[in-house]
């Protein structure tokens, strides 16, 4: 069995749906989330609500603690390589993996392992 985890959203519990009621009868409280898997912000909230929330708390010390953009980034032929697949399975083929260039739209083969390791980059820049 996984463990489970508590939804980050800062009022959760402020929400009064009927899953959030727990605790023994007659004191019971509505309660932040607890779930063993959820879908949003990386597995950190319960639903999009929740993850809004927490962005609109702390979105500006965020920006203020990584650093804010201050100039525009530029696509160039150095950091424009994406991973990208044809899928064959339609015709009991074996699926081909590539680096794509969206500036100079080259294509470089890739192993399927390549392809789901996100440390395995031809970016550059
Ligand atoms: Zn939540």
């Amino acid at each position: 069995m996984s463990e489970l985890k508590y939804c980050q959203g800062p009022d959760c519990h402020t929400y009064s749906t009927k899953d959030r009621l727990k605790g023994m009868k007659g004191s019971k409280t509505y309660q932040t989330r607890r779930r063993s898997h959820m879908y949003y912000g990386n597995g950190n909230f319960c639903d999009r609500r929740c993850m809004e929330d927490w962005i609109n708390k702390y979105i500006e010390h965020g920006l203020d603690h990584f650093g804010r953009l201050t100039h525009a980034k530029h696509l160039t032929e150095d950091n424009a390589w994406s991973k990208s697949y044809d899928y064959n399975g339609y015709r009991n083929l074996p699926d081909v993996y590539y680096y794509y260039n969206g500036v100079t739209k080259e294509r470089r083969p890739l192993t399927e392992q390549q392809y789901n390791d996100p440390n395995y980059t031809l970016n550059i820049s």
